[in-house]
């Protein structure tokens, strides 16, 4: 069987554990982006060139949470609960949480990155992008 890949590969590593994420450090003004733009730099206009990937590690905060229920895809069964994280490092993002629904969430929590297993359509294993809860 083939090994596992990142679902998204150039968003986050799949070889260490919590995975980082690939931002972007702007050598203009020193602004940390997540996810990477193509375009440039959002702070200082400088050119994508510009632009150095950085490891982003998978710590964070906890910022808001919304439980979806319905939901017509085939990449996730609802309910899934979608949160916004503020990287310790600076950038906010939007992701899955590993929990399905919001049971046991509070603003403020600390959470890391973690990677979920799904099937790829030609049968390989693809890995997804989760943030879950720390536990204490
Ligand atoms: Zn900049």
């Amino acid at each position: 069987m083939a090994d596992p890949k990142a679902a998204h590969p150039g968003l986050y590593r799949i070889d260490r554990e919590p995975p980082p994420l690939l931002g972007q450090r702007c050598a203009g003004c020193g602004r940390l982006a997540f996810p990477p733009n193509p375009y440039g730099c959002e702070g200082c206009g400088a050119e994508a060139d510009e632009l150095v990937t950085e490891e982003i590690p998978g710590h964070g905060e906890l910022a808001a949470f919304a439980t979806v229920h319905l939901h017509p895809g085939k990449d996730i069964e609802a309910p899934f609960t979608v949160g916004t994280i503020v990287l310790d490092a600076g950038p906010t993002l939007r992701a899955t949480l590993t929990r399905a629904t919001d049971d046991g969430l509070a603003i403020g929590q600390r959470v890391r990155s973690q990677l979920v297993p799904r099937h790829s359509e030609d049968g390989g294993e693809l890995l997804e992008l989760r943030f879950a809860v720390e536990e204490t």
